[in-house]
């Protein structure tokens, strides 16, 4: 019964998260006014608005014009209500679980817009560096020192590997957004996580780049964005810190 509540509660806050994802970027206000459609402009009723059911009933098209509405939206819900659940059924009804799924839904918000405009709003990634390390206080998962660390190495190693790129190649690789977002990474997780992240988001990071330039062409510059696979990497070192390193452990005797 709670688990349906967690996947209810997940897909509403996904809901809101798409409000941030759209609004944030072009400075507008998270509160008001009400939504409405992006082509007809008519303000959308509540019981047009209920998280993942009303796409369906509408058929993914604005009741009023008709216009197909975006799927990011059932998509965002979806992959929201499911990292809720996720989440629920690890922690359980406690702090811990409000902790991280507040966690992946800054990840969430902040690889979209990545993906969208090429940047990482400030506005979630330095509060969220707040956030982590004050939840450290309380989370029994992770202590103050941890986090502490985990900011700091997350921060300071992504700020050397720009700086360094940057001089090298005198353009800009790696822009400050991932520097504070791997900071952000590292407040929740704690440092031996960002070292995971770094290691994962790279890899599948040169994977994907070397896929795209192959499908595109040898001549092809263009500077992915990083962000995704800095989030990416850290969901793989949230879900599976523990295994990952007693699997390696086990190779050291
Ligand atoms: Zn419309």
């Amino acid at each position: 019964m709670l688990n349906i509540f967690s996947i209810i509660f997940g897909a509403i806050i996904g809901s809101f998260l798409n409000v941030c994802i759209i609004r944030l970027p072009r400075e507008e206000s998270i509160i008001t006014p009400g939504s409405h459609c992006p082509h007809c402009n008519n303000p959308i009723k509540f019981y047009d608005n209920i998280p993942l059911i009303s796409y369906l009933l509408l058929r993914g098209r604005c009741r009023h014009c008709k216009k197909s509405i975006s799927l990011q939206y059932p998509l965002i819900e979806g992959v929201t209500a499911i990292s809720s659940l996720l989440l629920f059924l690890r922690y359980g009804p406690s702090l811990s679980y409000l902790f991280y799924f507040s966690f992946v839904a800054a990840l969430t918000i902040m690889t979209v817009i990545d993906l969208y405009h090429q940047i990482i709003p400030d506005v979630i990634s330095l509060p969220g560096i707040g956030v982590g390390l004050l939840g450290a206080l309380v989370i029994p998962h992770i202590t103050f020192f941890n986090s502490l660390m985990g900011i700091l190495l997350g921060g300071g190693s992504l700020f050397v590997v720009a700086t360094l790129y940057q001089w090298l190649f005198k353009r800009e690789g790696m822009g400050g957004g991932d520097v504070k977002l791997l900071a952000m990474i590292g407040a929740f997780l704690g440092w031996d996580a960002v070292i995971l992240t770094i290691l994962f988001s790279s890899l599948i990071g040169s994977i994907t780049g070397v896929f795209i330039m192959v499908l595109k062409g040898k001549d092809f510059k263009y500077a992915i964005p990083f962000g995704p696979f800095l989030s990416l990497g850290a969901l793989i070192a949230l879900f599976y810190k523990s295994e990952i390193l007693s699997w390696y452990l086990q190779f050291r005797g």
